[in-house]
């Protein structure tokens, strides 16, 4: 068998999610090649997928990533029709330096000089203490142990009373960024990453809205 020395376009690569961005991609923003409705901030602690490990578990760090097609993973910058990369040449860095067939170059750089949030927006931003309040308020950290804690736990109820302060907490300061500073929703989804709640859909837990509020239960006890 032939061994692959090139791209075949075959979109596996950009159908498992948009790169994570770099120090060197800040040149895109600045050139607005990208700009920020087209990136999707993951959280600290946040599980999601890792093309490291083909599996969904907690990044060990802050990575803004370019956001999928709807609500898959797929980048919204692949076309499937032409199987091509619609930025191609303005492709950030893990784009250019990822060939599936050879993971050295990608594997060098992968979790190195990644920006975070306040990386791209600067400290200065007015956005940027609401930022720090979410994730002083509502760090995934403490969100997971809850989770964990709860599958296990004879009495999940104070447990979940405080899955729910967190959750709440998430809403309301992004309820209130919303409205203070007229965001569209994927720039919600820059800022401020996906609302906790739908994150941790499908983990044993039931969530519902009751009189304007989210509450939880647990349906999934061991
Ligand atoms: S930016 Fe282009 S090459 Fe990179 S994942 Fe998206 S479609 Fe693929």
């Amino acid at each position: 068998m032939t061994q692959q020395t090139e791209c075949r376009r075959c979109g596996t690569c950009c159908r498992k999610g948009g790169p994570a961005l770099h120090d060197e991609d800040l040149e895109l923003l600045h050139a607005e090649n990208l700009v920020y409705q087209d990136l999707l901030t993951i959280r600290k602690d946040e599980p999601a997928y890792s093309p490291l490990t083909d599996q969904v578990e907690p990044v060990t760090k802050e990575l803004v990533k370019i956001s999928g097609h709807g609500q898959s993973w797929t980048c919204r910058f692949y076309d499937p029709i032409h199987s091509a990369c619609t930025i191609h040449s303005q492709r950030p860095l893990e784009c250019r330096l990822l060939k599936c067939w050879d993971t050295n170059d990608i594997m060098e750089v992968i979790k190195k000089n990644t920006l975070t949030r306040l990386d791209i927006i600067g400290k200065k931003n007015p956005i940027a203490p609401w930022i720090c309040e979410q994730e002083k308020k509502c760090p995934y950290r403490e969100t997971n142990f809850l989770l964990r804690t709860l599958s296990s736990s004879p009495h999940p109820s104070p447990l979940l009373t405080e899955l729910t302060a967190i959750i709440r907490e998430d809403l309301t300061i992004r309820t209130r960024a919303v409205a203070q500073f007229h965001l569209s929703l994927p720039l919600e989804l820059f800022y401020f990453g996906r609302p906790v709640f739908q994150v941790i859909r499908g983990k044993g837990l039931k969530i519902f809205e009751k009189q304007g509020e989210i509450h939880l239960d647990y349906v999934n006890r061991a």
